[in-house]
């Protein structure tokens, strides 16, 4: 279970998360992860699309619609 480090969308303040091929659709990359900042001063949802090597290609400061009907996850980054 790889531990990512990047930056939130919203308030660029460092975060951490860890990801798995179980949470995300492999039929499709970029594939989309929404991610939960965790944070009293941000606490909120952004999409990461990420390859199929766990890079992140892009992200998007609102939750996005699936592009594959399949549902998308929402993971917490860690405190
Ligand atoms: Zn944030």
């Amino acid at each position: 279970m790889p531990l990512k480090f990047n930056t939130c969308p919203h308030c660029n303040k460092k975060i951490s998360f860890k990801i798995e091929m179980d949470d995300f659709d492999p039929s499709h990359y970029p594939a989309p992860v929404y991610i939960h900042h965790k944070d009293e001063s941000c606490n909120k949802f952004s999409t990461f699309y990420f390859d199929s090597k766990f890079r992140v290609s892009y992200k998007e400061l609102e939750k996005k619609k699936s592009l594959t009907g399949r549902e998308i996850k929402t993971i917490k980054t860690i405190q």
